[in-house]
């Protein structure tokens, strides 16, 4: 890991914006209105071209763009949304050769905390 008050490298960026990724399907609307999608739609695909790690940016697009369509963002409700994003992780998971994180749990590991009370 970084130093303490040193810039980012791509793992520490990484690690952070996952945070924030994940933390935003937590904090999704249990049922999401029109405009709450299409709000979202409009972040994500900016922030699949802004994301300061540009390889890392390229394939997280070219993954959401996949032409048959299975990897577009589910954003109907909170439930569709953590798991997709579950799902994009574990993508980059398996691209570096890292664990993947069963979906089931997203919301445990995100909003809810572990149902075994080591969150408390
Ligand atoms: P991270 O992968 O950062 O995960 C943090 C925590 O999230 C884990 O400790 C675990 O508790 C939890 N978690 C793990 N998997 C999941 C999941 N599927 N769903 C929910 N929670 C989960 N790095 C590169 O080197 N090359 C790349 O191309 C690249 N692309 C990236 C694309 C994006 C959009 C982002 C946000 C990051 C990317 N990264 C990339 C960074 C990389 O994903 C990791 O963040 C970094 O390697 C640090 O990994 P880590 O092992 O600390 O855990």
């Amino acid at each position: 890991p970084t130093a303490n008050g040193c810039p980012p490298d791509v793992e520490e960026l990484g690690r952070s914006t996952w945070t924030f990724l994940h933390s935003l399907t937590a904090a999704y609307p249990t049922q999401a209105s029109t405009e709450q999608q299409t709000e979202m739609r409009s972040f994500l695909k900016l922030f699949s071209r802004l994301y300061p790690c540009w390889v890392c940016a390229d394939d997280f697009r070219t993954w959401m763009a996949e032409p048959s369509g299975r990897n577009e963002p589910r954003l109907a409700s909170r439930a569709d949304f953590g798991t997709w994003m579950c799902e994009a992780h574990n993508e980059v998971n398996r691209k570096l050769g890292k664990k993947e994180f069963d979906c089931r749990f997203w919301e445990e590991r995100w909003r809810t905390g572990w149902k075994d009370g080591r969150c408390d």
